[in-house]
């Protein structure tokens, strides 16, 4: 089969380690081939569906043949493959220990079957000798097997067992180092360990703790409830708190905590103390507690987001349009399109807050945009050849606008359509218009489309950085209106708009009064539930129809 390069490095790996633990090769490039060999029926192994961890057996056993069966050779075998093997198979990470046990158990009968016909012509001081070394290996091999190589600490299969024999109400507390890859970097291989070891001897109490991963510790502790935990993880973080002395630097470490309180004994601890640990992260917070809930909604966006691109191309997403009213006449001149995903059966219409964020972690953002912009493109110069000459405005997602080929791909679409650029308005939100991204906007303007600042109002709303913008328009946010004490700052924001050129959009207008107070202000247009909600194209068109025929 084919083999990555790094299967090369670690058959490399594997030899030097046999040969520091006594092993002498006779000729190193066939015990080197023979080690590829087997490294390649053990990833083989582990990867094979179904899974069937008794092939450990054989290979096992092939070491025996190969004479590289000393304790310390199996001992530093069994650490090295635990080690990196899981960089090999994706999944399940419990095989590496479950094949490794059927390994070591393989290489201990066989050594055995070996001895049953040497012990025939042993003698009696050999044999007790014989016992000796087996017992000794069996030690080791258990201890490689459930033991972290560079704290000393319970590994991971450890921990799983050790659960697996409490009883009464326990938690666990998942420890990350934070910032634990950087840190990494900078210190190098041996300081690295020198610093877990440290970590490992700062977190060492009356409480089960292991090593679990890279930078993860984690400790099992009898607990009333999840305060308990969080207490806990206050008193580690304390502990660390102090500077490490590590190669005449002081080290200040800090940890985030996932925690999860107390359960019925299942598989799933440490798989739910990592997602806790992502939420804190996710949160900037030090620490998070396991909930069902977030897990299942967690989930639930998984899932949405892995089924996103097939969506994408099965023609499951579509604009919905919302109008833009004019608030001196009431005309509608133009209208905005918003995302949605329409799965198939009678699942509900899924909304932009379900999915856009998604589709930005994802990436999947840039393709479903110029579907988004193409499609209403398409729409509106359907609608402009129907008599109906609106603006079309739509939203661009920050990362769309870091793509350097947009102006160009916007350029594109409106040739293909046949949407004069005019037409098109582009909506951005502030911070983007802060981080760069100018000469993009520059190139837009350029081509004729209108920019529009959206949600003006929270949080960025910057009007001195307007001025350097080519923005056309503004858009107030709903909750901006909607804040009755803000009257006199939104008179001011639309009179300085005004000032600059700038034309302003109200938005989520939901009520007469906001209505009419938008127009007093002397607001351009108004947008928002009160009007119209978002709809699809047909209903658009036939509201079009039906506002021209009065
Ligand atoms: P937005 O750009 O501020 O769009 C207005 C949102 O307010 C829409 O929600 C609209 O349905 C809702 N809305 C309109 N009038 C009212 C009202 O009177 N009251 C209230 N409470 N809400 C009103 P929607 O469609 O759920 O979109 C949410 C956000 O998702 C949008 O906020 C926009 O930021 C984003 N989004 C929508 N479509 C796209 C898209 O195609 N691309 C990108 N990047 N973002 C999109
Ligand atoms: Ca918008
Ligand atoms: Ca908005």
């Amino acid at each position: 089969m084919g083999q990555s390069p790094d299967l090369a490095a670690l058959v490399g790996e594997w030899l030097r380690g046999i040969t520091r633990s006594g092993f002498v090769p006779g000729v190193r490039a066939r015990a080197r081939a023979a080690l590829q060999e087997l490294l390649e029926e053990i990833v083989a192994a582990l990867r094979a569906e179904p899974f069937d961890p008794a092939a450990g057996r054989r290979i096992g056993a092939e070491l025996v043949d190969l004479r590289m069966s000393s304790p310390p050779v199996i001992g530093m075998t069994v650490r090295l493959l635990a080690e990196r093997l899981p960089s090999f198979v994706d999944g399940d990470p419990a095989r590496v220990p479950a094949l490794l046990e059927t390994l070591v158990i393989g290489f201990v009968t066989a050594q055995r079957d070996a001895a049953v016909s040497a012990a025939e012509q042993m003698n009696r001081s050999e044999k007790i000798h014989w016992r000796r070394v087996q017992t000794d290996l069996q030690q080791r091999l258990q201890d490689a097997l459930l033991h972290d190589p560079a704290t000393g600490l319970p590994n991971e299969q450890h921990l799983r067992r050790h659960l697996a024999t409490r009883t009464g109400r326990v938690g666990l507390c998942l420890l990350g180092i934070d910032r634990y890859a950087e840190l990494a970097d900078a210190l190098g291989a041996d300081n690295v360990t020198k610093l877990l070891t440290a970590v490992a001897h700062r977190l060492a109490g009356d409480h089960f703790l292991a090593r679990v991963g890279g930078d993860q510790f984690a400790l099992i502790a009898d607990v009333t409830g999840a305060d308990d935990m969080i207490k806990l993880a206050d008193q580690c973080r304390r502990a660390l708190q102090a500077p490490l002395p590590l190669d005449g630097h002081a080290l200040r470490i800090d940890v985030t905590a996932g925690i999860v309180d107390a359960r019925a004994v299942d598989d799933h601890w440490l798989r739910d103390a990592r997602l806790a640990l992502a939420w804190a992260r996710h949160d900037r917070r030090d620490h998070a507690v396991f909930e069902t809930g977030r897990a299942d909604t967690d989930r639930r966006r998984h899932r949405l987001a892995a089924d996103m691109p097939a969506a994408l191309d099965a023609g499951e997403f579509l604009a919905y349009y919302q109008p833009l009213y004019r608030l001196t006449d009431r005309a509608i001149i133009g209208v905005e399109a918003l995302a949605r995903w329409q799965r198939p059966g009678d699942r509900p219409v899924l909304g932009p807050p379900d999915f856009i964020t998604l589709a930005e972690h994802t990436g999947l953002i840039r393709p479903l945009g110029r579907f988004l912009l193409d499609q209403a493109c398409r729409q509106g110069a359907q609608w402009r050849q129907a008599g109906h000459d609106l603006l079309i405005s739509v939203n661009l997602s920050p990362l769309q606008l870091g793509e350097p080929t947009l102006a160009a791909d916007v350029a594109d679409i409106l040739h293909r359509t046949g949407l004069p650029a005019g037409n098109l308005q582009l909506e951005i939100t502030g911070s983007v218009a802060l981080n760069g991204g100018n000469e993009t906007l520059q190139k837009l303007t350029d081509l004729g489309v209108r920019l529009a600042v959206d949600d003006f109002g929270t949080g960025w709303s910057n009007l001195a950085t307007l001025s350097r913008l080519p923005v056309a328009t503004v858009k107030l946010a709903a909750e901006f209106i909607a804040d009755a004490a803000s009257t006199e700052v939104l008179r001011h924001t639309i009179g300085l708009c005004h000032a600059l050129g700038v034309t302003v959009t109200g938005e989520g207008i939901e009520t007469g009064d906001q209505e009419r107070l938008l127009r007093a202000l002397d607001c351009d247009h108004g947008q928002g539930f009160h009007f119209g909600r978002p709809a699809s194209a047909d209903v658009i068109t036939e509201r079009l129809r039906v506002d021209r025929d009065w």
